[in-house]
């Protein structure tokens, strides 16, 4: 049983699959980079993803244990906003994390998600073999 297996049952069992995604990506890049160590980890997960920043953390800390050259690693994860830009009169706004319906400044409805549904991986941090 993996370490991680013990809990994927009752909680964030969409974190630890997005973790897992994580880590081979992480691990891919440390072996093309022939690292030694992997120091960090960044992550860009918007509000609207779907993911618990959280969760994720506890996930990748579980997860992270099985590789040797990652175990070490500090997980950073930037937290995008979720933003709307109205069609209608070009505004954007921040609904405060709200799924938003109309604009908030001319009550138009087609609007446009400009950022808070990112997952992805912005950075990693090796220590490199001299
Ligand atoms: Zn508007």
């Amino acid at each position: 049983m993996k370490p991680w297996e013990q809990w994927t049952g009752r909680a964030a069992v969409h974190e630890v699959s997005v973790a897992l995604g994580i880590v081979d990506e992480v691990m891919r890049i440390a072996r093309q980079n022939n690292a030694r160590r992997v120091l960090s980890v960044r992550l860009k997960i918007g509000q609207l993803s779907g993911i618990q920043s959280g969760c994720l953390r506890f996930a990748f800390d579980a997860v992270k244990l099985e590789h040797p050259v990652l175990s070490s690693a500090e997980i950073l994860i930037s937290e995008i906003p979720l933003r709307y830009r109205c069609v209608e009169c070009g505004r954007d706004f921040d609904a405060g994390g709200r799924i938003a319906v109309s604009c908030e400044a001319c009550g138009g409805r087609d609007l446009k998600v400009i950022s808070g549904e990112e997952q992805h991986l912005e950075n990693v941090e090796l220590e490199i073999q001299p």
